[in-house]
């Protein structure tokens, strides 16, 4: 395909299928599975020019990931509480957008332990289970408490972030020796280190609002990679204009090509044609 008209960058859509994740690619031409493309060579050309994801309007800069500056001080996608979830404010009456929050905050919400370069604790809303997982490159996830809202995820993860790291490191994750990891067994030395604080927390938050996850098992994930980069370097969209190469693999929202790395998600909304 070599169709110049172009399109506007998204995050890669994944799905595990057998314990193997699938990327696809939306495009003018509609979805492209890029597992397909593994071994071949394929050109992200960029035009640059970037368009918000919300308003869709031309922006010089992309802010919050992928939104115009307009859009990024309004929506409630991109308040600080996105990042920093035990802030929270819906309770206060101050969430940007109410009815957002209503859908994708005051809804049921997983904290969980997972592989990525490492050990780490991470949340994510119920429906972005495996997604979520997936997104970061996890080998292995394991959810351990299901909670009501995003608020109350923030506040275990902040509580469990003393203990584990809640933060990937990306060059580690793409080379791809992640080493075992038990997670149940960290699941429990964590339930017993923090058991008073998880009463205290199942009592201020209510019962039925707060789920211990003790028997959960773990999901495994494996990526379409031919082979890791020895040296993880990660190419200048704005250096470069094309970035491209053979494919060598996908993992967490990252093309490993023979040439470098590039993290698709943070290019949310630039324009670019595809060569393969
Ligand atoms: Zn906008």
């Amino acid at each position: 395909m070599n169709d110049n008209i172009g399109f506007n960058l998204d995050k890669m859509d994944v799905k595990l299928i057998g314990g193997m994740a699938h990327y696809e690619m939306q495009t003018n031409d509609g979805p492209l599975l890029l597992n397909d493309l593994l071994g071949k060579s394929l050109k992200l050309n960029f035009h640059r020019e970037i368009y918000c994801t919300h308003c869709n309007k031309k922006t010089n800069k992309s802010y919050s990931g992928g939104y115009c500056y307009v859009c990024s001080i309004k929506l409630a996608e991109c308040d600080m509480c996105i990042l920093k979830p035990e802030t929270c404010h819906y309770s206060l009456g101050t969430c940007r957008d109410p009815k957002w929050g209503e859908k994708n905050c005051m809804t049921h919400h997983y904290v969980y332990l997972a592989n990525s370069s490492g050990l780490k604790v991470g949340i994510t809303r119920a429906s972005q289970v495996p997604t979520r997982f997936i997104d970061q490159g996890a080998v292995r996830a394991l959810p351990i408490i299901k909670v009501g809202s995003r608020h109350m995820s923030g506040v275990f993860e902040k509580l469990f972030a003393s203990e584990y790291k809640d933060k990937t490191d990306w060059r580690k994750m793409l080379k791809g020796d992640q080493e075992f990891i038990d997670l149940q067994e960290k699941r429990d030395e964590l339930f017993e280190l923090f058991g008073e604080d998880l009463d205290q927390l199942e009592h201020q938050f209510g019962e039925d609002q707060v789920s211990i996850l003790e028997q959960e098992s773990e999901i495994e994930i494996h990526y379409p990679v031919i082979a890791y980069p020895e040296k993880v370097s990660s190419l200048s969209v704005e250096k470069l204009g094309i970035i491209g190469g053979t494919l060598k693999g996908i993992k967490g929202q990252y093309l490993l090509f023979d040439t470098g790395v590039i993290n698709i998600r943070s290019h949310t909304g630039y324009r670019v044609h595809l060569e393969f």
